[in-house]
């Protein structure tokens, strides 16, 4: 009989970085940074293979219901203590504060972007993830595969993957060489496994080919380059469910989303990191590798003929659905800015109203669930039919 007072929860509460650590450095984002994330309360089955096992408290790894958090570093020959969610003073203080320094911070950070992307996927699909099942030596039988094993420190390189062999995501680190000493310390270590973006786009790759395995054969340019856009959009786009800094971008901005925005801007602190001016990918344009100065994107029709890496080909869709979503964004907000302009639609000099920033940023994270809805909605075409290309 259960004693208890209260009902389970439906949230566990856990402190991250809505970035990555380098933002933490800068004035401009120090207080956008650090945000609180929301997910599902878990207690995982017992045994998960069988239908009707009872559940458990949350184990310490994390591991739950869809993950399992292994925190081996093969470089130093070690397992890292896995940290337990569970214990009284996490659960009192929302887990551990963001740290680049401690390993128990780094499964918690996984845990915590891994778990707001399975959740987003299933508002969309209206149905549970499901991973890739494994295929036994025969080919004859599948394994049902219940969880996703993540490894925060599986390398020493500047990499992320998800591996369908493994049925893992395994993140590396590496020490940073930035074009200048300016942008980052020349030797400090990056975590791949403290980036929103990359935890979100590595985590789509695996439910995409839990959803369709096909489209990992690149039977076509087009198939992995689908498979890199579509892990980008769902990283985008999760940025615009952080209240906070989306507040934070519409003011900087004075709402035109068009204009240089951490928005469309995908892993900061990798890009500088590995010697670039500025984030590993932008959907709205890019810095200059030469002059270091930002510059809106000029589409180009010749693109599509010419690029066939798939990251760089992916980001041709990137843009397209970017553009999309601006699109609808500024004709939900044109009321609202004629309102606030007498009718002019143009802005004055000088910051604008808080009221208006918080109008403004609830139209843009409605358009952006939209997408989000979208592509998330994407598993539930029958896998046979190829409707994008
Ligand atoms: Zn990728």
């Amino acid at each position: 009989m259960n004693n208890r007072l209260q009902e389970k929860p439906q949230h566990r509460k856990l402190r991250g970085y809505a970035f990555d650590p380098s933002l933490s450095l800068l004035i401009d984002t120090v207080d956008i940074n650090k945000i609180t994330y929301k997910v599902i309360w878990e207690e995982p089955k017992k045994d998960p293979l069988k239908r009707n096992s009872d559940t458990i408290p949350l184990l310490p790894g994390p591991t739950g219901d869809y993950l399992e958090i292994i925190d081996y570093d093969p470089t130093v020959k070690r397992f890292y203590t896995p940290v337990d969610l569970n214990d009284p003073y996490l659960l009192a203080s929302d887990g551990l504060a963001p740290s680049e320094s401690n390993p128990q911070f780094h499964q918690q950070m996984v845990y915590a972007v891994a778990m707001t992307t399975i959740k987003n996927f299933e508002k969309g699909l209206g149905r549970p993830i499901l991973w890739a099942s494994r295929l036994l030596d025969t080919n004859a039988y599948e394994e049902y595969v219940p969880r996703l094993r993540i490894y925060p420190h599986a390398m020493r390189e500047a990499n992320a993957y998800y591996s369908p062999m493994k049925k893992a995501i395994l993140f590396g680190y590496f020490a940073s060489t930035p074009a200048s000493s300016t942008l980052s310390m020349p030797g400090s270590l990056v975590f791949t496994c403290l980036s929103h973006d990359i935890i979100a786009h590595e985590l789509t790759h695996a439910i995409l080919y839990g959803l369709h395995r096909n489209y990992s054969r690149p039977c076509n340019p087009d198939v992995l380059a689908f498979h890199e856009a579509f892990a980008d959009i769902i990283a985008l786009f999760q940025h615009f469910t952080f209240p906070e800094v989306l507040k934070h971008q519409i003011k900087r901005t004075k709402g035109d989303l068009e204009k240089q925005n951490l928005l469309g801007e995908l892993a900061q602190q990798f890009g500088t990191a590995i010697g670039r001016y500025g984030s590993l990918r932008n959907a709205i344009g890019q810095t200059n590798q030469k002059t270091g100065v930002w510059e809106p994107a000029t589409p180009s029709p010749n693109d599509y003929q010419t690029i066939m890496e798939p990251h760089a080909r992916g980001s041709i869709l990137v843009a397209a659905v970017f553009e999309a979503f601006l699109s609808i964004y500024k004709n939900r907000v044109a009321d609202l800015l004629r309102i606030a302009t007498g009718g002019s639609g143009i802005l004055p000099e000088g910051e604008i109203h808080p009221d208006l920033v918080g109008r403004l940023a609830g139209e843009a994270s409605k358009s952006a669930q939209h997408i989000l809805n979208m592509y998330s909605c994407f598993g539930l075409l029958p896998s046979g039919r190829h409707y994008f290309w």
